[in-house]
């Protein structure tokens, strides 16, 4: 079974790109949510993980509690969820 690593974010860019790490294996990425989806991988870290990130930002689309799991993303995009 795969590792889960829960990723955090650090900071947001001036371009609107997000800069994540993974406090477990040092990942380190620059992430932009979709509908424009960009995904930069600065620093590989662990790669047989799977690595999950959820947005600390605000949903002004669907306020309600499911709301942060639209926004929540399997970075991997592929491969079965991750059991948390
Ligand atoms: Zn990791």
């Amino acid at each position: 079974m795969r590792k889960a690593h829960e990723m955090r974010m650090v900071r947001t860019g001036k371009s609107g790109l997000e800069e994540w790490v993974c406090p477990t294996c040092g990942r380190r990425l620059m992430l932009r949510w979709p509908p424009h989806y960009e995904k930069v991988v600065a620093e590989p870290g662990d790669e047989e993980a799977g690595h999950v990130v959820r947005s600390a930002a605000p949903v002004t689309v669907a306020p309600d509690a499911g709301a942060c799991e639209s926004r929540r993303l399997r970075e991997t995009g592929i491969g079965p969820a991750i059991p948390r």
